[in-house]
């Protein structure tokens, strides 16, 4: 059966891949096809967007037919209103803060051969290299003296140097040997009994993202090697919660396929996992194509343009109110500093993409870092825009997760326990790890966000100067 009643035309190129069997298309996809190019043809009625902007602004998810309201949308007036919407859902669930963390690369050795990634096992000129776990510690050890108490740890895909005993005896000495208080990771798809694993051994998100939903061009960036399985990946974050993830982060890899497409079957994803589990996605990161050495993937037609970025930001905010919307360092800094403020909760900053990137140079990344300021260039910031930076753990390891998360989140009780967190995080931050010019700019930030009568704050910060750590609700 061929599928091009869902490819725009100018994806027919791509028409040898088009040939897949109904069968597979909906095992891997099932839950998808609403009428979204219908919708856009239609002319869009601006009192029922004012409805959707109001239903966000009350907390409430939206629906799929919503979604793909706003997925149809042109008009440049209705555009600033969800903007607008979009910065205020923000402040009623988190409030001004926002949360910092940096990736940590485990391994560029790949099995696989994504067109795009400069990882893939077809990149003869690549310079491999896997951290020893004791590699792996060092550049924990160096991010944690930075400042930094989240990590991500990401990976290729390879059977034998990924193995589990690895991943388990990496995660535990970080813990162990370093002030890193949680490691989110970023790898490929496993079995519920692996993930259980990871789980055990005190994982906090699991992410992986399903680079395109869109069947022929999965097909055609994924061509060999174990990401080659679409249902495979598909079903990762079934797998995931059936092993005891309440947090998962999930995305789409922005540039493959027409993005509104990607955005709605993303948004279909993560409202079949609501409907069957409870809670959807703790995080959407919004990862736009970037260009990788050795990447063989010259011809790019589906760009995403930064106006186009800072819509998918929005409509994820507005769709999912609770959820961490999570931008990466792909960004350069002039989109980065308008998608803070306009609904992004969780950023890396200071990054390297490559195996031992922090200590040494690194080996071969795995695409270019649009934004390069470090991460006390990128507190200072937010700080400027008038947020609150956070480098702030707490919910993992005090259990707020899941559905309880999401409730917290849509009653509006996060956003205090967020504000009180990324202060005594702030505080920590300036006591260990700035200058002291910055330290004086960032003490009048704390100063200015500490609510007039909180004697238990103050009481907590002079607890930090003398020395404790690890200080949260
Ligand atoms: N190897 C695992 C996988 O593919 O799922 C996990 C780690 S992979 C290093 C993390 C993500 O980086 C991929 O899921 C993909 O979306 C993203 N990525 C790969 N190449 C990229 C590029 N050229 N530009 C931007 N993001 C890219
Ligand atoms: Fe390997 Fe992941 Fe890169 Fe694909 S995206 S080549 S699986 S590292």
């Amino acid at each position: 059966m061929h599928l091009n009643w869902i490819m725009p035309a100018k994806e027919r190129k791509y028409n040898k891949h088009n040939r897949i069997s109904f069968g597979i298309y909906c095992r891997g996809i099932r839950f998808f096809y609403f009428d979204m190019l219908k919708q856009r043809s239609n002319k869009t009625d601006p009192s029922r967007i004012m409805d959707i902007i109001a239903k966000s602004l009350e907390l409430h998810d939206l629906n799929l037919p919503e979604i793909s309201e706003l997925l149809a949308l042109d008009d440049p007036d209705l555009w600033s209103k969800v903007f607008d919407a979009a910065r205020r859902v923000k402040e009623k669930v988190y409030g001004n803060r926002i949360v910092l963390f940096a990736p940590l690369y485990l391994s560029n050795e790949c099995l696989n051969d994504c067109l795009y990634c400069g990882f893939r096992k077809g990149n003869k000129d690549a310079v491999r290299k896997t951290l020893t776990i004791n590699e792996a510690v060092q550049e924990a050890s160096l991010l944690a003296e930075r400042g930094y108490k989240r990590l991500l740890l990401v990976a290729s895909e390879h059977n034998k140097l990924m193995s589990m005993d690895y991943f388990e005896k990496v995660v535990d000495a970080i813990y162990k040997e370093t002030d890193i208080r949680i490691l989110h990771m970023n790898f490929a798809p496993m079995s519920v009994e692996n993930f259980r694993r990871l789980k055990a051994v005190g994982v906090g998100v699991y992410q992986c993202f399903q680079e395109t939903y869109h069947i022929p061009t999965y097909r055609y960036m994924h061509e060999k090697g174990s990401k080659a399985d679409y249902a495979w990946r598909m079903s990762a974050m079934d797998r995931a919660v059936e092993a005891g993830f309440e947090d998962i982060g999930m995305g789409v890899l922005l540039g493959l396929y027409d993005w509104r497409w990607e955005v709605g079957a993303l948004m279909a994803h993560s409202r079949r996992l609501i409907n069957k589990y409870g809670f959807g996605p703790h995080t959407i990161s919004v990862p736009r194509l970037q260009p990788a050495q050795g990447s063989r993937l010259n011809d790019w037609p589906n760009r995403v343009s930064d106006e186009d970025l800072k819509k998918i930001v929005a409509i994820y905010r507005l769709a999912l109110p609770y959820v961490g919307v999570v931008v990466s360092t792909r960004e350069n800094p002039d989109i980065r500093d308008e998608l803070f403020l306009l609904g992004a909760s969780q950023v890396s900053a200071g990054s390297k993409t490559s195996p031992l990137g922090y200590v040494d140079h690194g080996d071969t990344e795995q695409f270019e870092i649009g934004d390069k300021r470090s991460l006390e260039e990128v507190i200072m910031k937010i700080a400027e825009l008038g947020l609150m930076p956070s480098l702030c753990t707490a919910c993992y390891r005090e259990g707020r997760s899941g559905e309880m998360f999401r409730d917290l989140a849509q009653n509006q009780a996060m956003k205090g326990i967020c504000h009180t967190n990324a202060l005594l995080s702030l505080k920590e931050y300036i006591e260990d790890s700035v200058s002291e010019d910055v330290k004086n700019k960032l003490e009048w930030v704390l100063k200015e966000e500490t609510p007039k009568n909180s004697n238990g704050l103050s009481d907590k910060f002079r607890l930090i100067e003398e020395g404790e750590r690890d200080i949260h609700i």
